[in-house]
């Protein structure tokens, strides 16, 4: 079985490498997390970037983007079209698909990766392992109450590497900023539901706001508030 990148699809009876004899590119699952405003979709947008500048083919994904619409965008401006992940799409199928209309599939940048569903992530795997596909997932790590997303759970299970990204987002007391705590009618919420949308802009009924753990664990939003 073959795909349009050339790559052999890993099989019992198959060999692991190309049908030119090169070795297969050894694929990873990878997950990038870190609060809200760290620069999570911007890193996902350059490393689409990177690796479509080297001659690879990606599929942009996410669910539940700011911009409410298929779109990754990022608070510094750049914006990139993107197929939105829903409960029923199977990540596999969607390669497979676009292999079936001769379309290379080398990789897969998965934004918001908080918010798929644990079958995403054990898809993301598949993927990888079966497919020889890079999936590279980036989000949030926990909600709220500081309690893991499901899906970023499965993926510090699963991913080949996890990395932190910290792009210096502060607490207001100038602590590193770990947790995203939600803010409604001035105060920390510790109950409701998992996702709520809302922005770390201060005009929305829900916002965000960025806290050390020190000051999440306290409620504390600072003097500012
Ligand atoms: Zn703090």
């Amino acid at each position: 079985m073959a795909h349009p990148s050339g790559a052999s699809v890993r099989h019992e009876n198959c060999s692991p490498q190309r049908h030119d004899g090169r070795p297969l590119h050894a694929a990873a699952l990878k997950f990038f997390w870190g609060p809200m405003d760290c620069g999570k979709s911007t890193m996902a947008l350059q490393m689409n970037y990177n690796h479509a500048r080297q001659g690879r083919r990606g599929l942009v994904l996410t669910r539940i983007d700011r911009s409410l619409g298929p779109r990754v965008t990022t608070r510094i401006g750049l914006a990139h079209d993107a197929i939105e992940v829903t409960d029923d799409l199977d990540l596999v199928a969607l390669v497979r698909g676009r292999w079936a209309e001769g379309i290379r599939v080398d990789y897969l940048i998965c934004d918001e990766a908080c918010f798929y569903t644990v079958e995403h992530v054990e898809q993301m795997a598949e993927l990888v392992d079966a497919y020889d596909v890079d999936v590279f997932a980036f989000g949030l790590a926990t909600d709220f109450r500081s309690c893991l997303f499901p899906a970023a759970q499965r993926l510090f299970e699963l991913a080949d590497e996890v990395a932190r990204i910290q792009v210096e987002v502060l607490c207001w007391c100038g602590r590193e900023g770990l947790l995203n705590a939600r803010v409604a009618d001035g105060r920390v919420v510790r109950e409701g539901q998992r996702v709520v949308i809302g922005d770390t802009v201060d005009t929305a009924d829900v916002r965000y706001q960025v806290l050390c753990r020190r000051h999440h664990r306290a409620g504390d939003l600072g003097p500012a508030v």
